[in-house]
């Protein structure tokens, strides 16, 4: 598979999509949206409580839970299991690759174009399997530690 190793395949999605479900959505899941959205960071469901608190100081955790849970299900964003960490949440719903810093845990999207759907109809012929999602993770050293190493020396 081929990944374009350049900033254009990297991407953090900014500004508010306008749908229909939106217009039906509460304030405080319109916020959470909205900050999730302005989030390269992948964030765990308490980093997202964290930065919406800035604007909804009341808000409680289990209700940042109960919409991330909503807006998942919606379609709205993303979610991002890695093995031994929290659940952690994406701005991008739609599937792309992610690449992992073994340091600093930094998370970065990458778009790998129609490589995944190429792959899904492979594994359907293969093993006659319905298909359902793909996951695609690379780990590696992000620049900034790779700096601070060289640094460091
Ligand atoms: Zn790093
Ligand atoms: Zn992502």
């Amino acid at each position: 598979m081929e990944i374009v190793n350049s900033n254009d395949s990297y991407y953090c999605v900014q500004g508010t999509a306008v749908s229909e479900q939106f217009s039906k959505m509460t304030r405080q899941r319109r916020v959470i949206l909205d900050t999730l959205k302005g989030m390269c960071s992948h964030p765990d469901a308490m980093g997202v409580y964290e930065a919406v608190r800035l604007e909804l100081p009341s808000i409680s955790l289990a209700t940042v839970y109960r919409n991330l849970e909503v807006l998942y299900r919606a379609g709205l964003i993303g979610r991002m299991e890695t093995a031994g960490s929290r659940m952690r949440f994406d701005a991008l719903p739609e599937e792309h690759c992610h690449v992992l810093c073994d340091r600093c845990g930094q998370v970065r999207d990458v778009n790998a174009g129609g490589a995944a759907k190429v792959n899904k109809e492979y594994i359907r012929k293969a093993t006659g399997y319905k298909v359902t999602g793909q996951k695609i993770e690379f780990t590696g050293i992000c620049p900034d530690c790779a700096r601070k190493q060289g640094t460091a020396r």
